[in-house]
């Protein structure tokens, strides 16, 4: 699949042993961020990671705010080349021992058949090291990268990246860079190479209808006296159709651009496994996922559902997530469905924040630094990526995009089967190799550019 020597040797050199015994060695670190030792697992990933990245004449800072720490590895080779951008997080979601299939440990790196098992494999382990072997190919083939490379590694993106803001902040100099291109999330397939350039924004909030103190029997009073769960339901029925057609107009972007569009229309996401009447009317599953906004009821509660009593419950609450789509105003969206409850009858409903939430951010689908890689990406591959404007889910590209001002592109390695957050979280080996290959001829494409062919 591959036309170049760059992306040959890539290949050849994440089939090489010194490859898995690394990827081991990171699925080995405990680096669950929700957990009382990740400070201790902070320092030991930075240390291993430091040991790769100091022979490639990077030199390495670690800064923090507190209880968030991050390390910045910057190998600068001149000034007036080009500066990328890139960034990891060696943070993993918990392990989930016990529940893994064949009675699989989430921090050992085991095979079966075609595929590597381990947490943080694909989110995001696997995907720093093939970046890192991508860099230290085109450095053993070029002896040097013709660019400089800054890399921002947090612990903290699974916990909503505390501090990453405050670091870019402060550290603006050192992070000063003409675009980033990091990897995480999945490819809409694992043979389709895609490119995404940005993220929905989401934010989540508990509604809650409170009648009264307590239950009031449902016979002596049903028929005559408020349901909080009934209008609760109807409430919500009044943000979200019976359709899945979001109905708050404030929480969209309004309409898709044509370039958007356009790159949307050969994507069908998760292999398709979406309900093709489910959703705002007018757009394609690929353009409600990826350029419109959905709220989602994440729970709801009423009465006590493990043991129903005959009584009208006294109050009710729902969670809900709203995900917007890059264009929407992220500010005021809050009183935005304060006014639309308000105006649908429900102004003893309220509403309560909770959780992080992150704004939403894209670079547009026809900047030159999208037409340069992806003209990379179909010359190497024979086939051109798959670009999404958003990826539907949620990463700190806001940060990159707002706080420091560049263009943000993302290659991910990992696809959509891989079960990140889940037990079995696994990549196909080949999948790592071939990214390791399209990787380094990637970033063997920056060098005889200018910084401006990137902005
Ligand atoms: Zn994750």
């Amino acid at each position: 699949m591959f036309t170049s020597e760059l992306s040959m040797a890539g290949l050849e050199r994440a089939r090489g042993s010194a490859f898995k015994t690394r990827l081991a060695q990171l699925i080995a670190q405990k680096t669950d961020a929700q957990t009382e030792n990740a400070p201790q697992w902070a320092a030991s990933y930075f240390d291993l990671i430091s040991q790769w990245l100091a022979p490639l004449s990077f030199t390495l800072e670690q800064h923090g705010v507190p209880g968030a720490p991050f390390l910045i590895a910057r190998r600068i080779e001149d000034p007036v080349l080009p500066t990328v951008l890139t960034y990891s997080h060696g943070d993993v979601v918990p392990g989930m021992e016990g529940d893994w299939a064949e009675g699989r440990d989430p921090w050992t790196l085991t095979e079966a058949g075609e595929h590597w098992f381990g947490r943080g494999i694909a989110d995001n382990k696997g995907q720093f090291l093939v970046n890192l072997t991508a860099v230290e190919t085109v450095l053993a083939e070029r002896h040097a990268l013709g660019f400089n490379l800054i890399w921002l590694i947090e612990m903290g993106e699974e916990i909503g990246s505390p501090g990453l803001a405050e670091i870019c902040m402060l550290q603006a100099k050192a992070l000063k860079a003409d675009v980033l291109l990091a990897s995480d999330g999945p490819r809409v397939a694992a043979e389709t190479p895609t490119l995404f350039l940005g993220a929905r924004g989401g934010m989540t909030f508990r509604l809650d209808l409170e009648h009264r103190e307590s239950g009031r029997h449902s016979g002596n009073f049903g028929g005559a006296l408020r349901n909080p769960a009934i209008e609760l339901a109807h409430a919500l029925t009044s943000i979200v159709d019976r359709n899945g057609g979001l109905q708050i107009d404030a929480w969209t972007p309004g309409h898709i651009p044509d370039a958007t569009r356009a790159a949307l229309k050969t994507i069908t996401p998760a292999g398709g496994a979406v309900d093709e009447d489910w959703g705002v009317a007018g757009l394609t599953p690929a353009e409600r996922i990826h350029a419109w906004s959905s709220a989602e009821v994440l729970a709801l509660h009423a009465g006590h559902p493990p043991a129903p009593v005959n009584a009208i419950p006294p109050k009710a609450s729902a969670w809900v997530q709203l995900r917007y789509a890059p264009g929407t105003r992220s500010e005021g969206l809050l009183e935005a469905l304060r006014t639309h409850l308000d105006e649908a009858g429900f102004s003893d409903v309220t509403i309560t924040p909770e959780g992080p939430s992150f704004r939403a951010s894209a670079t547009p689908v026809d900047h030159q630094a999208v037409k340069r890689l992806s003209g990379v990406i179909e010359a190497e591959s024979g086939q051109p990526p798959a670009i999404l404007p958003s990826l539907g889910g949620s990463l700190p590209n806001d940060i990159f995009r707002e706080v420091l001002g560049l263009p943000t592109i993302w290659v991910p390695h990992s696809y959509p089967e891989c079960s990140q957050h889940a037990p079995n979280e696994h990549l196909p080996k080949r999948l790592l190799f071939e990214a390791t290959g399209l990787m380094a001829a990637i970033l063997g494409s920056f060098a005889g550019t200018k910084p401006e062919d990137w902005h």
